[in-house]
């Protein structure tokens, strides 16, 4: 993959945070899928870090699935929880605001990406502060919140370890929980030299690649951070309905500095985040850390309710994100979708994803769930969205590990049904509606049999235009100088007139033609 596609569109060479303002990469402009792994799969550094990484990961979740002897249960019953929630979704979202509202905290609803930012920016002028910290969060990267506030003299910090490295380096997420993936220790170290400074405190001159040298150096970088800046941005793993309680799921602690010591938060959430109460919340506390990084127990879970009089943010703010959601929940194949619980088990076992990579997918949602949820989102009128229901081979793996019990193969089929059936395959369904009709009709059919057998010797032996394609890797097969049914009108009727001593020759013969 090209540096251009890896990076996606960059509009600016200023990677600081005042040149981020005026140019920073996104996922606009990234070439369709086929286009993007082909040049991905190039890159042997590339997959060797997937290959890595996504096998330990994987390994690790295997084995503490493999503990519990309720799995399926549970999964079953995060499944049914998710469906029942979604089919009372408006109940249970005024519930959440009245609850959000009761306890202190303002709620706003967003219809679409541009809402949700300009509420976003609106909200963080109004504290009259420029600098941000942000917990990690799909939502946002939705968005592009980070772009949006950047347009308004806002610079977004972030603090998860894997984004601070993808922000520091321009670059974009590539795995839902390990947005870093594609880059190694050596990588990393780099990034970190040369530019931390950028950004805050530098790192160490003499900086190793030791994962603990790593992990110290984000650590003085992002405490000074964290203390001084006064609002904070997160998304959030569940948001229980009748307490109106924000969760938040990580692993290193960051996130929880920046939900308890800025004096503001908002929180951008989507709509399908909800769940009706805390004893729905416990099935998915069990699931997700098994499903995602591999642990039996979530090292760090954040819950807050509105605001607490001298205790933690003062100011809350819950950002309800649509987003095209409504619509993929109109579709009753591709609403399973919104079950997820974005615990990256689907990447992590998909094949054509560990060759690939999560640029490929130009989407910040990669994967077997980015190529089902992406083109529901964004709608398959254009070529990379239409191209994602295909980056598959259907083995049905990522089902199997799915906590939600997401079929995405019946859905990715459904998604490819939809793109065919698109303005953009009218060749495609005028030669199938003619096959249909030719198929149709027993004498048009043999109309049609003794005239392609006239003219024979004239078929080419490559498609022309774009179909050329198709034959560049298949033979089109010869054509018969007669078809099987006047062949058999004649062999049939000799074998009976002898009495039926051809019928096993006839047969031999009819079969090799
Ligand atoms: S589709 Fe299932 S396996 Fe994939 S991220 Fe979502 S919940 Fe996890």
């Amino acid at each position: 993959m090209s540096p251009e596609h890896r990076t996606g569109r960059r509009t600016g060479g200023d990677r600081s945070p005042a040149g981020r303002a005026a140019g920073h990469a996104t996922f606009m402009g990234m070439p369709p899928f086929p286009e993007a792994a082909k040049s991905a799969t190039g890159d042997s550094q590339l997959r060797h870090n997937l290959r890595k990484a996504t096998r330990t990961i994987r390994d690790k979740r295997a084995g503490v699935v493999g503990e519990l002897d309720d799995w399926s249960d549970l999964r079953a019953a995060g499944k049914a929880i998710k469906d029942r929630t979604l089919r009372h979704l408006d109940g249970y979202l005024e519930q959440l605001e009245e609850a959000v509202t009761a306890a202190g905290g303002r709620v706003h609803w967003a219809a679409d990406a541009g809402e949700a930012n300009e509420i976003v920016t609106g909200l963080v002028r109004a504290t009259g502060e420029s600098d941000v910290v942000k917990v990690k969060s799909m939502a946002t990267q939705e968005i592009e919140l980070n772009e949006a506030l950047a347009q308004a003299g806002i610079t977004a910090y972030e603090t998860d370890l894997a984004e601070l490295i993808v922000q520091l380096s321009d670059d974009l997420p590539s795995h839902i929980l390990v947005p870093a993936i594609h880059r190694n220790r050596a990588e990393i170290r780099e990034i970190f030299r040369d530019r931390m400074a950028a950004w805050g405190v530098p790192a160490p001159e003499a900086l190793s690649d030791d994962p603990r040298a790593l992990a110290e150096a984000a650590r003085v970088h992002l405490r000074e951070r964290f203390l001084r800046t006064k609002v904070a941005i997160s998304g959030a793993n569940f948001a229980v309905a009748d307490t109106g309680t924000m969760v938040v799921l990580e692993s290193e602690g960051n996130g929880r500095m920046c939900l308890t010591l800025p004096e503001t938060l908002i929180s951008v959430v989507g709509i399908e985040k909800i769940v009706p109460t805390w004893s729905d919340l416990e099935v998915f506390l069990q699931l997700l850390p098994r499903s995602s990084t591999g642990e039996r127990m979530n090292p760090y879970t954040s819950t807050w309710s509105g605001v607490t009089p001298g205790d933690g943010p003062q100011e809350f703010h819950l950002v309800l994100l649509d987003n095209g959601r409504s619509d993929v929940l109109a579709d009753e194949v591709g609403r399973q979708a919104l079950r997820c619980i974005r615990c990256s088990a689907c990447l992590n076992i998909c094949p054509v994803y560990e060759r690939a990579g999560g640029h490929a997918y130009g989407s910040v949602y990669p994967g077997p769930i980015g190529a089902i949820l992406t083109p529901q989102l964004r709608g398959t009128a254009s070529e990379p969205e239409a191209s994602l229901p295909y980056a598959s081979s259907l083995c049905g793996a990522c089902y199997e590990v799915c906590p939600v019990a997401i079929d995405i193969p019946e859905v990715l089929v459904h998604l490819r049904e939809e793109v065919a059936s698109s303005a953009g395959h009218r060749a495609e369904k005028a030669a199938m509606g003619a096959a249909g009709w030719v198929l149709g009709g027993e004498r048009r059919l043999g109309a049609v049999q003794r005239a392609t057998s006239a003219v024979r010797s004239l078929a080419p032996r490559r498609m022309p235009g774009p179909a050329a394609a198709w034959t560049d890797t298949r033979d089109i097969p010869d054509i018969p100088a007669e078809s099987f049914r006047s062949w058999w009108r004649r062999e049939g009727a000799a074998e009976d007139a002898d009495g039926g001593a051809g019928g096993e020759r006839g047969g031999q013969e009819g079969g090799r033609r």
